[in-house]
């Protein structure tokens, strides 16, 4: 019972009245996918056996939902004459799942007898789960629901109390946050006046305490995580336990660019449908950094379960996605990866119907150098283990990511230090970060356009060589044999480090750090020993010869 929240005594309507009131329409909203949908909840109340129907595709909580409803307004003292009553949800062409549409129900059924005037309901949306107690209870989504109210032309949207926040957070949609079936019946009758809106959520969270500057060494990694952020680059570490890989990915997030409001929307949607928003952190202003476990299912990666909700890649949208112990994956996981990498959007197909989840993620994967973890002297695997362990990840997904570097353990000396003066925070790498996605965005034209997606045809005209840069690079495909997808590879990691340093032109510093960053390191094609070894060597990107085997230039 809500304080200053009259009791209704309900007397019932006349005979009279639900003869001339027998049908009625509420507008309401559900979630599909991400996306929200509108639908038209129609009731209608004849004579007749009492039987109570829901048809137009009601789906598992719709349905059970009559049972609800009948419970909650019996509790309101409103208990349903013996009537015919039939429930319409249309469009009917889509099966409409989640409990949201107990509410609009009720609502429609109240205004069908007569309870509620018809006309307060009309331009007026209803969102909500209903207790047997006839309490209000949160949904999923609500700002999904809310951004589809807004396309449908906004109005005024009756939610959950727990979701008002959430919603409020759509501009254009005038959000009253409620908690029980009475309190919406004397809103309706005009009896009591709403709550005050809800403020919009505008607080950001204060960082996540998570900065570049803590980590001692490993400046080759630190460097690569720079580039990976300013343009987009998937990364892979292959490193010994303990080197610090899962330390150094979980910064990633901290130094992309902050989000755009309309992004955030877009991430809190993504969090909500799954349920990972609350009343307490309505909105998410930071990147996610989703770090799954390696027994994770396909289904539980790209999304499934029906109906379909989001997977870890989705959850990961506009963030950062970080596979530790990668070669652990089972390999068809990784491979449902493939496609949402190149694309930025998973598909998840149902029975008469496909769900379609953004999946915009920065990937990041990390693992061992080989079975034991050791690696280089102390390795104590044979050469056909190392190339067990290494084949688990298939050369089709290697092949999509742009960064592959060995990473050793922190020396004492760097463990030691106070750090370097030098040293890069996650603040200023970020300043970095946002200049060289500026230069990225005038030459894409738009605003999400970032280096590594871009398209292989713009990479052959707008990459301009210095003449040194060309040599080096033809040398690299001599001695690597690399095929045209790693120059193009190559090609988009060097003008990064262009943008980064706001060079134009790719010159021989460009394309050898490019090189570097990706097969400067083969530890992870070619599987030998000897490989490992070499990788060792070239920590320091300063003084590290580019080709140890055979020096070229
Ligand atoms: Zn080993």
């Amino acid at each position: 019972m809500v304080p200053g929240c009259p009791r209704y005594a309900f007397q019932g309507p006349t005979v009279g009245a639900i003869l001339t009131r027998m049908l009625s329409v509420v507008t309401s909203f559900w979630v599909h996918g991400v996306e929200g949908q509108l639908v038209r909840v129609e009731v209608s109340v004849r004579t007749g056996l009492p039987i109570f129907t829901v048809v137009g595709l009601p789906a598992g909580a719709v349905r059970e939902g009559k049972e609800r409803v009948f419970a909650a307004l019996a509790q309101s003292g409103m208990a349903l004459p013996p009537r015919r009553v039939t429930v319409n949800l249309a469009p009917a062409d889509l099966p409409k799942s989640g409990s949201g549409l107990d509410l609009p129900v009720a609502v429609a059924l109240l205004a069908a007898l007569g309870h509620v005037p018809a006309a307060a309901v009309e331009r007026c949306g209803f969102v909500g789960e209903l207790g047997l107690d006839a309490s209000i209870r949160p949904v999923r989504g609500a700002i999904a629901l809310a951004m589809c109210c807004r396309a449908h032309g906004g109005g005024r949207l009756y939610v959950p109390w727990d979701n008002a926040a959430e919603a409020a957070a759509v501009p254009g949609v005038e959000v009253v946050g409620i908690r029980t079936v009475e309190e919406v019946v004397g809103l309706l009758r005009g009896e009591i006046d709403p709550a005050p809106p809800p403020t919009p959520p505008t607080v950001r969270a204060a960082g996540n305490g998570r900065d570049l500057g803590d980590i001692r060494g490993q400046e080759l990694a630190k460097r690569a995580l720079l580039i990976a952020a300013a343009g987009g680059h998937s990364l892979l570490m292959s490193g010994p336990p303990g080197a610090g890989k899962t330390m150094l990915a979980a910064r990633l997030a901290g130094i992309l660019p902050p989000l755009a409001e309309a992004e955030s929307l877009e991430v809190t949607r993504v969090h909500s449908v799954a349920g990972l928003t609350s009343r307490e952190e309505p909105v998410k202003f930071e990147r996610p950094f989703r770090a799954p476990h390696h027994t994770i299912s396909a289904g539980g990666l790209v999304g499934g379960g029906n109906p379909p909700r989001p997977g870890e890649i989705s959850l990961a949208h506009l963030g950062v996605l970080f596979l530790d112990e990668l070669a652990e994956f089972k390999r068809s996981v990784l491979d449902t990866l493939r496609q949402p990498m190149e694309s930025g959007r998973v598909s998840v197909s149902r029975v008469g119907h496909t769900v379609n989840f953004p999946a915009r993620f920065q990937f990041v994967g990390a693992m061992n150098p080989c079975p034991c973890g050791q690696g280089g002297d102390d390795c104590t695997c044979s050469d056909r283990d190392i190339a067990r362990y290494r084949s688990r990840i298939s050369g089709p997904l290697l092949d999509r990511i742009d960064l592959q570097l060995a990473i050793g353990q922190v020396g004492w000396g760097d463990l030691n230090s106070p750090g370097r003066p030098d040293g890069l925070d996650s603040a200023a790498a970020q300043k970095r970060v946002v200049r060289a996605r500026r230069r990225q965005r005038q030459r894409f034209g738009t605003d999400d356009g970032v280096n590594a997606l871009m398209p292989a045809r713009r990479v052959i005209s707008d990459c301009t060589l210095t003449e040194t840069g060309e040599k080096l690079l033809e040398s690299a495909v001599a001695t690597y044999g690399l095929s045209a997808r790693a120059v193009h590879r190559t090609l988009r990691v060097a003008l990064t480090i262009a943008d980064l340093e706001d060079r134009s032109g790719l010159g021989e510093q460009e394309i050898a750090e490019a090189l570097r960053l990706r097969v400067g390191v083969p530890t992870l094609r070619a599987a030998t020993r000897a490989h490992l070894s070499a990788g060792a060597a070239v920590h320091d990107p300063a003084t590290a010869p580019l080709f140890p085997a055979t020096p070229t230039h």
